[in-house]
């Protein structure tokens, strides 16, 4: 779709829309209405371009989300008594409008997080896809099981859990948003977003065009703020009865610890460290694409890149090489471009940390290579070449650290055994890939992996039916498909007696 636009023409219709941001402050969204409890309070967004303005935001403080929260209860009694068959209608119409305003949320979320069109493009409609996934699921939400027994027959039903404390990250804020919000919402709970302050803008889209959709009033609020303000009062408030977070590791024990005084549920999806374990019985043209894919698309900002690539030691030196030259030819430059595939990151610290690995690396004896710089890089822009990192050892910082950019760090491994070990031996367990032709080797692997999600010849292809999340200090907790459900909603068992068993009558026991 937007592949069809040059560089100028999206720059001319980016300004156009982010003419309003600029204008005023962006406001939260809190009961359908633009509020904040001191409008005075603002933080600055820029460009990770070029470190100009995007505009002001409201930074939220603990009486804002307490209106959210209060908004999302009242709102609650009406939208999780509302008919599953009604839910489906109105998330479908949010998606329609989402889908129709797909080239407006691309261009603002390529400007907010320095991502490029050529990912963003299919971001907001994969974000509508989402809200359509899960509003087919709404009208069977409740559905549970029945289990006979002698003399009773039990039944399970579902039931929405009340409003839900969304947290996100910058790194492609619209369509992982809607991996919470859309579930959420289809459950019949009622939700609060807190976006992430690096991106503030999409979030803002999505609340604006739920509402316009036909989502009642309070429904979906909008709360933005500083993570240790907006975000802690959020986890602590106790209208909120689960917490649906991504971020850093570190964030989510700091949620557990902030929500833990309310009871919340949580689901924390967090950093990672993935491994792409690729063998020499591989076809090697393919596994090549992948590797590369998963590490420099989206900025290499990407929970599940694979950042780690253990390479059996016979075509170590090959298949490296071969990574150098295609990394050396990915288009670093302007997010709207639409040649472009590595665009500036999101912001200057986060910019700071991934060039310090480049001395880490140095000072830890790896050898480091990088991609072609951006010619027209603007010195004020987050700008990055793509990098990777070879001879690297498994208890180097570079292959045990989340680096969380366009950064690849290529391990050896001998045999199968030393290949798990290698790929093991990290505190995190998101995602694992693995790059075989022996089936029976791929499974046994698959299974040796500590992680929460494996794939087997392929790069991360997302089926929204299966399970998403990961192990160790990745995360707490599984969404996608009927596991969203579980996590927005309360299981209920009933259990019905059939009249046939002798109820206890303690007199009798005199
Ligand atoms: P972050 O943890 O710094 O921030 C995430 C969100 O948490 C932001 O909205 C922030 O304001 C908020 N926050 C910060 N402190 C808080 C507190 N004390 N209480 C409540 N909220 C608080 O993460 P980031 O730097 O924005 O994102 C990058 C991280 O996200 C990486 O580690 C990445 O791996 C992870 N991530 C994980 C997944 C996954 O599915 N596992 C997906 C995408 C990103």
């Amino acid at each position: 779709m937007t592949t069809a636009y040059t560089l100028a023409e999206n720059l001319s219709a980016a300004n156009e829309y982010l003419a309003r941001f600029r204008s005023e402050p962006l406001q939260h969204l809190i009961g359908g209405k633009s509020a904040a409890s001191d409008p005075s309070e603002t933080f600055l967004n820029t460009s990770p371009i070029d470190g100009s303005k995007l505009g002001d935001v409201v930074a939220g403080n603990a009486d804002d989300v307490a209106a959210a929260a209060e908004a999302a209860a009242e709102a609650f009694e009406q939208w999780s008594a509302t008919p599953g068959t009604e839910r489906k209608r109105i998330l479908h119409q949010v998606a329609d409008l989402i889908a129709e305003r797909a080239r407006q949320i691309a261009l603002l979320e390529c400007v907010d997080t320095g991502q490029t069109m050529r990912f963003m493009s299919a971001a907001a409609l994969r974000g509508a896809a989402n809200f359509r996934f899960f509003a087919d699921q709404a009208p069977a939400a409740a559905d549970g099981q029945s289990m006979m027994a002698q003399h009773h027959v039990n039944y399970t039903t579902r039931q929405p859990l009340g409003p839900i404390g969304v947290i996100t990250p910058w790194n492609t804020p619209f369509m992982l948003s809607t991996w919470k919000i859309a579930p959420a919402l289809a459950a019949g709970c009622t939700v609060v977003h807190k976006p992430a302050e690096w991106s503030p803008l999409t979030a803002h889209l999505l609340a604006e065009t739920a509402l316009e959709a036909g989502l009642p009033p309070g429904v979906l609020n909008v709360v933005h703020g500083m993570g240790e303000n907006a975000g802690r009062a959020l986890t602590e408030h106790p209208a909120i009865k689960a917490v649906a977070f991504v971020g850093e590791s570190s964030t989510g024990s700091l949620i557990q610890a902030q929500s833990a005084p309310t009871l919340k549920r949580l689901h924390l999806e967090l950093g990672g460290k993935n491994p792409v374990v690729v063998f020499d019985d591989a076809d090697l043209d393919r596994a090549l694409d992948a590797v590369t894919f998963m590490i420099y698309s989206l900025n290499g900002e990407r929970c599940t890149s694979s950042s780690r690539v253990l390479v059996q030691e016979s075509i170590y030196d090959e298949f490296t090489a071969r990574i150098a030259e295609r990394m050396q030819a990915i288009p670093v430059g302007h997010p709207l471009d639409p040649k472009s595939v590595i665009g500036p990151l999101i912001h200057e610290c986060h910019r700071d940390k991934v060039l310090g690995y480049r001395e880490i690396a140095n000072a830890e004896g790896a050898t480091v290579l990088e991609g072609t710089p951006f010619a027209d890089a603007s010195p004020s822009g987050n700008w990055v070449t793509p990098m990777l990192f070879t001879h690297a050892d498994k208890s180097m910082q570079i292959a045990r650290e989340e680096i969380f950019g366009p950064v690849l760090t290529a391990l050896r491994f001998s045999d199968e055994a030393d290949a798990v070990a290698v790929a093991n031996d990290t505190e995190y367990g998101l995602a694992g890939y693995i790059w075989t032709s022996d089936v029976g080797r791929a499974h046994r692997v698959a299974n040796a992996l500590d992680v929460g999600m494996v794939w087997i010849n392929s790069e991360n292809v997302r089926h929204l039916p299966a399970p998403f999340g990961g192990m160790k200090a990745s995360g707490i907790g599984r969404d996608g498909g009927d596991w969203s459900f579980d996590f927005y909603m309360e299981t209920k068992n009933i259990a019905v007696a059939l009249d046939t068993h002798s109820v206890p009558n303690l007199a009798d026991e005199r």
